[in-house]
Formats: C-alpha cells, sequence, structure tokens
C-alpha cells in the first residue's frame, strides 16, 4: 500500500471512510439480500485512494470490487486485497497470463480476443471472463445473438476460460425518464435468454439504476458515485431513497496575508482590481491540483463564511479576499463544510460545468490525501512522495550495486 505518515504542504483532502462505510451499508439495505455489490473503485476510486476505499468498502458488505483497467486491479491486489475483482474495460489479449495467476476476472466481448488470450494461458490456467453485452450505450460490448452464442462456445470448449458473468451498462440510468433504459434492459434480457446455463453473476446496475430500480438488480450491482457519498444527477437529488454523505473534502490554508490598498491588482493578467482597501490572503492550490482556472470567482470557506477567490488561479497558488485580517496558518475549505456553510461536490461541478464524477477524479495526486476512520485522522497517502521516496530506494540499490 502506498501510504505516507507525513506530508509537507499546508493542502490536503479529507476522504471520510466513516461516510463510506454508511453509504455501502445504506445500498445494500436498500437492496435485496442477494444482490451483491460491487464497489466501482477505477481511477484510483474516482480520486479517493484506491486501496484504502476498497478495504472500506468491503467491510461495509461489499463483494467485490470493479476497475476500468488491468493495472487498477492490480494496484488493488498489490495492496493486499483478495476480493473479487472485476476490469470492467478492454483488456490486452496479451497480459490475460497476468490476470490469470492474479484471479483478476476479465471482460470479454470478441471471440478473436478469446483466441489470442488462449495462446498466453497455460493447461492449468483458468480466466474468469464476465461477457459485456452493448444494449445501446455503444461503447464496448457484443451487439448480436451470434456474437454471444460463440463466445459462450468458446468459453465452454476451453477449459482455461470460465464464464463467471455477463453484464451490461446503462446509457440513462440517472435520467428519471426511463424509456430508453427499460429498451436497454429488454435487450440484455433478450441476450440473456440465448445462453445454454447462467454464470455466476448477472449485472447491470450503476449507481442510478441500484438507487432507482428494482427490476435491474439481477444478482449484482456496480455501485460507484453513489458509494461515495455523490448523486448520480442533480434531477436525481429529490428521488434519492436515502440521504449520501459526500466522503471527500478539500483543505488548504492561509500561507500569507496582506492588506491591499484601493485599486491594486492580484495575480497574472492583473485581471482582479481591489475596490478599497482588502485583505487579500494566499492559498498553496491551484490549477496543477486540479483547482482548475475556470474556478475564479469561486467561493471558499473561512471561519464559517464563504469568500471569493479573486483573481486568476495561478499553477501552485490561488488568492482570496478576506472580509478582515487572518492569521496564517487558518483554515480555508474548497469543498465540504464550516460551521453552517457547505460547499458541495456539485457546487463546484456545476462552476466548472461538468458532473460531480469529474470533480475528485481531477483533485491530482500532488494533493495528499488524509483518511479519517471513526471520526480520526487515521492514514495519509502521498502517492507524490511514495513514489519518489521508492525512486531514491531503488537508485540506491543501483549505486550499492
Ligand atoms: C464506472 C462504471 C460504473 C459505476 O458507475 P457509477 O455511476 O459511478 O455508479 C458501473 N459500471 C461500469 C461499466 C462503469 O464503467
Amino acid at each position: 500500500m502506498e501510504t505516507q505518515t507525513q506530508f509537507f504542504r499546508d493542502t490536503w483532502a479529507e476522504i471520510n471512510l466513516d461516510h463510506l462505510y454508511e453509504n455501502v451499508k445504506n445500498i445494500k439495505g436498500h437492496i435485496p439480500n442477494d444482490v451483491k455489490v460491487f464497489a466501482v473503485v477505477k481511477a484510483n476510486a474516482y480520486g479517493h485512494g484506491d486501496v484504502q476505499t476498497s478495504l472500506t468498502a468491503l467491510s461495509a458488505g461489499a463483494h467485490g470490487l470493479a476497475v476500468a483497467f488491468l493495472d487498477e486491479a492490480i494496484s488493488l491486489r498489490r495492496g493486499g486485497i483478495i476480493a473479487p475483482i472485476l476490469v470492467l474495460g478492454a483488456t490486452r489479449p496479451k497480459d490475460v497470463k497476468m490476470a490469470a495467476d492474479m484471479d483478476i476476472s476479465l471482460t470479454v466481448f470478441q471471440q478473436e480476443w478469446l483466441v489470442e488470450a488462449e495462446r498466453q494461458l497455460s493447461k492449468g490456467d483458468c480466466l474468469n471472463l464476465h461477457i459485456k453485452c452493448d444494449t445501446g450505450m455503444g461503447r464496448i460490448g457484443v451487439r448480436t445473438t451470434e456474437e454471444l452464442k460463440g463466445i459462450e462456445k468458446y468459453i465452454l470448449d476451453h477449459p482455461q476460460f470460465e464464464m463467471e458473468g455477463i453484464f451490461t451498462h446503462f446509457a440513462t440510468a440517472d435520467e428519471l425518464n426511463d424509456e430508453y433504459l427499460d429498451e436497454q434492459l429488454v435487450r440484455f434480457e433478450h441476450m440473456l435468454a440465448q445462453l445454454d446455463s447462467l454464470p455466476a453473476y448477472i449485472h447491470s446496475s450503476n449507481s442510478a439504476a441500484t438507487l432507482r430500480k428494482t427490476n435491474t438488480l439481477f444478482n449484482a450491482v456496480r455501485v460507484g458515485i453513489a458509494m461515495y457519498g455523490l448523486t448520480p444527477s442533480i434531477e436525481m437529488k429529490p428521488e434519492l431513497p436515502f440521504p449520501l454523505k459526500e466522503v471527500f473534502s478539500l483543505h488548504s490554508t492561509l500561507i500569507h496575508t496582506k492588506e491591499l490598498g484601493a485599486f491594486e491588482k492580484v495575480s497574472y493578467g492583473a485581471t482582479y482590481q481591489t475596490e478599497r482597501a482588502e485583505w487579500i490572503g494566499t492559498i498553496p492550490i491551484g490549477y496543477a491540483d486540479g483547482w482548475l482556472r475556470k474556478l475564479q470567482g469561486q467561493d471558499v470557506l473561512v471561519d464559517g463564511k464563504r469568500v471569493p477567490i479573486v483573481g486568476r488561479i495561478c499553477m501552485d497558488q490561488c488568492m482570496i479576499r478576506l472580509p478582515e485580517s487572518r492569521s496564517i496558518g487558518t483554515h480555508v475549505t474548497l469543498i465540504g463544510s464550516q460551521g453552517e456553510e457547505d460547499i458541495t461536490m456539485d457546487e463546484i461541478a456545476q462552476k466548472l460545468d461538468t458532473i460531480n464524477y469529474e470533480i475528485p477524479c481531477i483533485i491530482s495526486t500532488r494533493v495528499p490525501r488524509i483518511y479519517i476512520r471513526n471520526g480520526e485522522p487515521a492514514e495519509v497517502s502521498n502517492k507524490l512522495l511514495s513514489t519518489g521516496v521508492q525512486g531514491q530506494l531503488k537508485n540506491k540499490e543501483l549505486q550499492d550495486e
């Protein structure tokens, strides 16, 4: 596990694992007992930290994990995770031996892929496969029953392969109008009906479908965004069956303050000019941390009050307008709450004309993640520093040789 006990900057993200635990428990409670939850932890668990998030989700009753790429699955195995892991995206056939050796399940949707993959496997190997059906997402997956039957037969005829699952993915599950989702569901059920025998896992629901629907659950669901306490779409907000608790919050610290006179400029381009004497504070977070330039003008929280970012956001720093003098070291919350005030992921997403999914993903690995467990900071993950340290060790080993 890439963990460090330290970091050396005044900006950090807090990952509230207690909230994550509660969200997973609530999701489990919302669906029938026999429906298994695959916690979707692709993209470093949507920026939250793959291993820590996975361990918490599993402890809250998730059955397994799902990622997009084989590298992500390997990262989890190297982090000590032994639960079932499914790679949802395409894997190159030449890499399947690694998956078989590490007991990582892969997604298949082309028969030629199986032919090539088989060459990489030896007699005793067993590669678990989930067949992906494209029922209307138009991304990856088999579209015809002929393709499906071909793949099923090939898997059954070759002992190196095990047909462990079959799944599809909805394009519009987060929209309240179910017309297109229902069409996709009919196509998926038609495909299931073609199989000689059903595999262990049948799944179609992402977070939105899991929260909204009962007829799409089959015997497993793939839950990402809801586990992180975020609503899949704004229109779903009033319809949530239980409250979701945001897991990710973003924090910084005043590292400098000064009082500028009237008509003084702030930051690149001198785009901001003070109207009167103003207290301006500097915080050490910028676009290289994923705090994008478009967030100019966005509020942050200081002492429980909203204050605006003024002037252009720089690569590593930005400036805020304070109501009065504040001491260095004052806590600044960029996403999260202070007292009664709250800046949600949705607020930041709206400011950036995007969806909440994108926000934690773009907060870069330069920002250390502090994990909160039982209300206490329990652990720090600093990907930047841990790679650096490993790099140094490698260099040292080389020098010693
Ligand atoms: C990312 C992903 C999910 C998770 O979706 P959420 O909306 O975050 O729950 C599920 N299935 C597939 C195939 C995905 O790519």
